[in-house]
């Protein structure tokens, strides 16, 4: 067979420990074979992130904006502990975080799913997307004790001098006291970023805040969005047949519960965080959750909701052959080809991903996946446990059967 030609270099993140290795063997067996692989390589493994002082995601991120599509592995964000282990010579900060700033983008994180593994919630049929603000909010808070009696005020100094106070509460003991912002611009960027998504998945986007309590803060959200929708996207959403609509927080939970799936729930920073651990979990493994960071102008960085693995991969240090599941990272590469072969009108390289996400799907659903997942699994058949090579190399023979026919 001849392999898939490609025009654009997808950029290619590599990242550290059992997703590193993941990493390697899903080229060689899924994707080398079969494309003439154009990738323009950096390497985020946290060796090379501290041999070039971090310059190296920088880098990366600056592809990513210039070629438009990236594929991003796990890497370890390093902690206190990394920094002994890798004697490190300062602790670099999350690459998520780095890329994400570079990108001003807004990371959507939408499950994997398969007949046998069933969401917790019966009705959900599809799978819900959740899209988080990741900026601002409590994650920029200032905050402190406060000791004792006293009054708590909020001041603003404008540029000009101008001031603006207000008294926040007359302590009559002792307390907290928190303050917290958000930017029109970041807001802005955020509802771009999901109406784009919405319009490219030909999904519904929901948007839900607490606006009835924060009557200024939240309010402005819900009010950035709506005059946003109306200005940019109203036209393509209605000739897509898909819909926006802004809902309180309260009545979303108790919609997206009885929902049948199949929408984008859009959410500010703590929400977002917070509800997608939830719906993860909801919808079964970890390790079934994609993500995609999408920015406003319409880059994309593909990867895994997932971390490095780090307890597997010390097993595999050891020798053990281990059982880790690779469906988010395949998953990340065949996003990101998908999307590379539609910008680049390459539709063999898009038909490829979509048969690969097949070959996937239809090995598990034929009994043979990761341990984490025959621990979930519901299925007809008895389910069998392999390997992480096994378990590439059912795909691959699955792979072959689809291209075949
Ligand atoms: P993790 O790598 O997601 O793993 C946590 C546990 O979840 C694993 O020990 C494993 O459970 C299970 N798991 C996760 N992915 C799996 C997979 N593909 N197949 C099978 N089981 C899977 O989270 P972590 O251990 O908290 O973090 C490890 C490192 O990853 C940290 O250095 C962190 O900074 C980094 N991290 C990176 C990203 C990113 O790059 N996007 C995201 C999160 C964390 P069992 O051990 O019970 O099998
Ligand atoms: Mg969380």
């Amino acid at each position: 067979m001849e392999k898939i030609q490609m025009t654009t270099p997808l950029v290619e993140m590599d990242g550290d420990e059992m997703t590193r290795v993941l990493w390697r063997q899903i080229k060689d067996q899924l994707l080398l074979p079969y494309i003439a692989l154009k990738t323009e390589y950096y390497d985020l493994g946290l060796p090379e992130r501290e041999r070039t002082g971090d310059q190296v995601t920088v880098d990366s991120a600056g592809a990513a904006k210039k070629y438009g599509v990236a594929v991003k592995c796990a890497t370890i964000t390093p902690n206190a502990q990394r920094v002994e282990e890798y004697k490190l010579s300062q602790m670099w900060k999350s690459p998520n975080g780095t890329i994400r700033a570079i990108l001003d983008g807004t990371v959507f994180r939408a499950p994997i799913m398969v007949k046998g593994v069933s969401p917790v919630v019966k009705t959900w049929k599809r799978p819900i997307t959740i899209a988080r603000h990741a900026y601002g909010d409590v994650y920029r808070a200032t905050e402190y004790r406060v000791p004792g009696p006293g009054r708590a005020e909020l001041l603003y100094t404008g540029a000009d001098g101008s001031q603006f106070c207000q008294t926040i509460y007359d302590f009559e003991c002792a307390g907290v006291l928190q303050g917290q912002y958000n930017k029109d611009t970041s807001i802005r960027s955020f509802a771009r970023s999901c109406f784009q998504y919405a319009v490219d998945t030909k999904q519904d986007l929901w948007f839900s805040t607490k606006d009835t309590i924060s009557k200024q803060y939240d309010h402005t959200f819900k009010d950035i969005f709506q005059e946003i929708f109306d200005a940019e996207y109203k036209a393509r959403f209605d000739a897509l047949g898909i819909e926006y609509f802004y809902t309180l927080i309260d009545d979303a939970v108790a919609r997206v519960i009885r929902s049948q799936g199949g929408f984008i729930w859009a959410c500010k920073n703590y929400d977002g965080d917070v509800m997608s651990d939830m719906v993860s979990t909801a919808f079964g493994s970890l390790a079934m959750m994609t993500s995609v960071l999408v920015s406003p102008d319409g880059k994309y960085e593909y990867e895994a909701a997932h971390g490095t693995v780090t307890r597997h991969y010390y097993r595999y240090l050891e020798g053990e052959q281990p059982s880790t599941n690779p469906m988010a990272t395949i998953f990340a590469w065949t996003g990101a080809l998908a999307k590379r072969g539609e910008l680049d009108g390459l539709p063999a390289l898009a038909d490829f991903a979509r048969k690969l996400e097949r070959a996937c799907i239809s090995t598990i659903e034929g009994g043979v996946m990761t341990r984490d997942l025959a621990g979930l699994w519901e299925g007809e058949q008895p389910a069998r446990a392999v390997t992480s090579v096994e378990f590439l190399q059912t795909i691959r023979a699955k792979l072959d059967e689809l291209l075949a026919g």
